[in-house]
C-alpha cells in the first residue's frame, strides 16, 4: 500500500511526539511492506510566526491533497496575546471546518499495567473501555455573533450556540454505527433541562435510536455525565455529545488511564481526509525537554492505519507493542511513580518501535511453522 500522510507537528510537545509517531510508522512501512510517504506543513504558533497565519493554505493544501493528516499540539504562551482572529487554536478550528472533519473519535482505555497512576481506585476503573464521540464542527465554538459588545452603558460579550440538525443527526448515527462494533449503547449527554440546543439533540437521538432496535439509547444530563465518568465508568461504551460537553468530558475521561498523554483521538471527516491527534495540546510546562508522552500521539498514528487505510494487522501490531511497553515497566515522567527513573520521549518510540520488530519476528516465526 502506498500512502500520502500530512504530518503537522505544531507547537512545543506536538513537535516531539511527531517524531516518535513517524518513527513507528515508518517501523511499520518497512514490516509490512507498504510506502508511507510523509509531508510536513506548519500550522498554529509555528505558522504564525512564519507566516502571519495559523493556516496557511499551502498547509491546508497540503492536507487536502493527502490520505490522511496527522497533527501534534497548537498553542503556546508565546501567541497567548495574539488578537482572536490569529491565535494558534484558529488554525484548528479552521482545519476542521475546512476538511469538513464532523466527529472527534475519542477512544479510553484502561492499562491495568499503570493502574497506579490513576486517581481512581482500580476496582472502580478496572475494565473501563469506552469511546467519546464529540461533535466538532457546530456549538458554542463556531456560532456567531461571537463578541464583545456595549450595550446599555456595560461592557457585555456574547457567543452563540449554533446548530443545524443535520450536523447533530450525522454525529449521532455515527455514534450509532459505532456501538453496533462494540456492546451496543449509546449514551447521549446534553442539557435538556435548561437549553433549547439540547432538547432538539434528544429528539434527534430518540429519532435515530429507532433507525438501530439493537443499540440501547440512554440519555444523560451533562453533569451528571461529568460524575458519572468518575464514579462508575464502566457503565459507558459510546457516548456522544455536542462540541464543548464533549471537549469537557473526554479530558476528563482522560484521567482514567492517567494522563493526557495516553490518549489518541480521530476526527472523521465527511468530504476528505481524516485528521488523528493526541487529546493534549502542547505542553508548553514540559516542551523542549523531552519528557513528553509520545503514546497519545503513537496510538492516533495506529487509528489512522485502522480507520483511513483499513490496515486492521498493523494497527493491532502497534497497539499490542504499546501495551507491551508499558507492562515491561517502561514510563515517561506522566506515568511513572515517585523514584522511578523515567525514560524519554525518544526512548518510549524506541522501545515501542523495539517491540513491533520484536513481535513482527515471532509474528513470522510462528507462521513459518503454521
Ligand atoms: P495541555 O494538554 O497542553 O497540558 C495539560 C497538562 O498535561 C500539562 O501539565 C502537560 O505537561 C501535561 N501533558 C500534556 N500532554 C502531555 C504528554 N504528551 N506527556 C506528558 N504530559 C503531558 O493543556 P494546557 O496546558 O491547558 O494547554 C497548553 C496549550 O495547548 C494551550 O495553548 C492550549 O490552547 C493548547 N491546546 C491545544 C490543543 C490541541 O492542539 N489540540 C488541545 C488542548 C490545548
Amino acid at each position: 500500500m502506498e500512502k500520502r500522510i500530512a504530518i503537522l507537528p505544531g507547537d512545543g510537545v506536538g513537535k516531539e511526539v511527531s517524531k516518535g509517531a513517524v518513527t513507528i510508522l515508518q517501523a511499520v512501512a518497512e514490516l509490512f511492506g507498504h510506502k508511507f510517504h510523509c509531508v510536513y506543513g506548519e500550522i498554529g504558533g509555528a505558522a504564525i510566526d512564519e507566516y502571519g497565519t495559523p493556516l496557511p493554505e499551502h498547509t491546508l493544501e497540503l492536507c487536502k491533497t493527502s490520505d490522511a493528516v496527522l497533527l501534534g499540539a497548537v498553542g503556546g504562551p508565546k501567541w497567548d496575546r495574539m488578537p482572536g482572529h490569529i491565535r494558534p487554536e484558529k488554525g484548528l478550528l479552521k482545519i476542521r471546518k475546512e476538511l469538513g472533519l464532523y466527529a472527534n473519535v475519542r477512544p479510553v482505555q484502561y492499562y491495568s499495567s499503570i493502574s497506579d497512576v490513576s486517581p481512581l481506585r482500580k476496582e472502580v476503573v478496572e475494565g473501563a473501555d469506552m469511546v467519546v464521540v464529540r461533535e466538532l464542527t457546530g456549538g458554542l465554538y463556531f456560532g456567531k455573533p461571537s463578541e464583545r459588545t456595549f450595550q446599555k452603558g456595560e461592557a457585555s460579550v456574547v457567543d452563540t450556540l449554533f446548530y443545524q440538525k443535520k450536523e447533530i443527526e450525522r454525529v449521532i448515527r455515527y455514534a450509532f454505527e459505532l456501538a453496533t462494533t462494540r456492546k451496543g449503547k449509546v449514551t447521549s449527554v446534553d442539557k435538556a433541562n435548561v437549553l433549547e440546543s439540547s432538547r432538539m439533540w434528544r429528539e434527534t437521538a430518540e429519532e435515530i435510536a429507532r433507525e438501530y432496535p439493537d443499540v440501547r439509547l440512554e440519555h444523560m444530563l451533562v453533569d451528571n455525565a461529568a460524575m458519572q465518568l468518575i464514579k462508575n465508568p464502566r457503565q459507558f461504551d459510546v457516548i456522544v455529545t455536542e462540541n464543548m460537553f464533549g471537549d469537557i468530558l473526554s479530558d476528563e475521561a482522560s484521567v482514567l488511564t492517567g494522563s493526557l498523554g495516553m490518549l489518541p483521538s480521530a476526527s472523521v471527516s465527511t468530504k476528505g481526509p481524516s485528521l488523528y491527534e493526541p487529546i493534549h495540546g502542547s505542553a508548553p510546562d514540559i516542551a523542549g525537554t523531552n519528557a513528553a508522552n509520545p503514546i497519545a500521539m503513537i496510538l492516533s498514528a495506529a487509528m489512522m492505519l485502522r480507520m483511513s487505510f483499513g490496515l486492521l494487522e498493523e494497527a493491532e501490531a502497534v497497539e499490542n507493542a504499546v501495551k507491551q511497553v508499558l507492562e515491561s515497566g517502561s514510563r515517561t515522567r506522566d506515568i511513572a511513580l515517585l523514584g522511578n527513573f523515567p525514560v524519554t520521549t525518544e526512548q518510549m518510540a524506541d522501545e515501542i518501535k523495539a517491540a513491533l520488530l520484536d513481535n513482527e519476528a515471532i509474528f513470522n516465526i510462528m507462521g513459518a511453522y503454521a
